[in-house]
């Protein structure tokens, strides 16, 4: 497939012919990593962050967000609860800090997460940019997937959506360390972003293959009222968000075929069934929130986050409904890691 093809794909507008793409993906998705759905809890565990993206509700320079941070406590409560349930994989995930104490606290939780059920948690990381020291101590602490999304990879846009001193070229490198170091790597992009055009997409998918990308975590951009982008945003379309986001999903599972690719709380957002249509669509990997109730509103990256008042255990019975329901079933005590991380030559990078 060339960029024409994808464009092509990633334009259709009629509704069989979308729903061929859907059914082509699924086959797919069957044929390279099967029709198991992996858990990865995901544990929002600190919203300060030194960032200021025009786009997240929980950048800097918003101050009604009230700013948090959970406690050794909590996150290890939250995991050994992921362990006991069986789910394979945890996500670490928060706004961005570099500092010292910060990084010791992360690596110091990893460890201590590691020592649950002798090491049988997989451990996604998705703390954004450090440096290769922090990335390497965390390896070595035991987390061996980073998601880090590159947002666009269209340079021009990507400066747009950030302040000055937020690098396109940084996060780039970021990517190249993580996977020189030998994590799993994933990445991804925001889609339907005001300014982006198909072209866009097209090229992300492309940057994804060029790249060797181990997993897709993508998702539809969702408007948050207190941020700088959604000025320029006039008209708020749901629709073609979710519907962009799924076609996004399909066009990636034919084009990478091994890779995870995740279905993202954004397309809940969207659509009270948003996550069950993504893995239609080709994704096989859902990140069920697991931190406690307590926080979430805080950390609330754009309007209408699912889920607010769930508790982690309502969340994994509903997920397994929803997965049940499309006749597919949970990859419970398995990493679920990416087929295509497997099959890359690491020598490589
Ligand atoms: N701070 C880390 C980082 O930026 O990589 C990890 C946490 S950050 C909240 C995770 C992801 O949230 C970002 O990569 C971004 O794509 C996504 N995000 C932020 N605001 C969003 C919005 N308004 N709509 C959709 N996704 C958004
Ligand atoms: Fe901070 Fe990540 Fe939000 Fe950017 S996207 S403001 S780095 S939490």
């Amino acid at each position: 497939m060339n960029r024409d093809d994808l464009i092509k794909l990633l334009s259709l507008t009629d509704e069989n012919q979308i729903e061929e793409l859907f059914k082509k993906a699924y086959q797919i998705k069957q044929e390279f990593v099967g029709t198991k759905v992996y858990y990865r809890g995901i544990i929002e565990f600190s919203n300060y962050c030194v960032k200021d993206c025009y786009y997240c509700g929980i950048r800097k320079s918003n101050s009604s967000v009230d700013r948090f941070m959970m406690t050794k406590e909590e996150i290890l409560e939250a995991a050994k609860w992921a362990y006991d349930e069986k789910f394979g994989s945890l996500v670490l995930q928060s706004g961005e800090r570099i500092d010292r104490e910060y990084i010791d606290f992360v690596t110091d939780i990893i460890k201590e997460i590691k020592k649950i059920g002798d090491g049988s948690l997989g451990i996604t990381l998705s703390l954004g940019e450090q440096t290769e020291e922090s990335y390497k101590k965390w390896f070595e602490a035991g987390a061996h997937r980073y998601l880090l999304r590159i947002e666009t990879s269209n340079r021009e846009l990507y400066q747009k959506l950030h302040p000055e001193s937020h690098l396109f070229d940084e996060r780039l490198n970021c990517l190249k360390t993580l996977k020189k170091l030998g994590f799993q790597t994933g990445t991804g992009v925001m889609i339907g972003l005001p300014e982006q055009t198909i072209e866009d997409l097209a090229n992300d998918l492309i940057f994804f293959k060029e790249m060797d990308i181990d997993m897709i975590g993508m998702g539809p951009y969702v408007l948050h009222q207190e941020t700088p982008l959604a000025k320029k945003v006039n008209r708020f379309d749901s629709r073609k968000q979710l519907l962009m986001g799924l076609k996004m999903i399909a066009v990636a599972r034919v084009f990478l075929k091994d890779v995870n690719v995740a279905s993202t709380t954004a397309l809940q957002a969207l659509d009270p069934l948003g996550r069950e249509k993504g893995l239609q669509a080709g994704a096989n990997i859902i990140m069920p929130n697991i931190g406690a109730v307590t926080y979430r509103k805080a950390y609330q990256l754009y309007d209408n986050k699912p889920c607010l008042d769930e508790s982690a255990g309502i969340c994994k019975t509903c997920f397994e409904g929803r997965v049940e329901v499309i006749g597919e079933s949970v990859g419970y005590g398995e990493w679920g890691d990416s087929p295509h991380f497997k099959n890359r030559d690491k020598t490589k990078n």
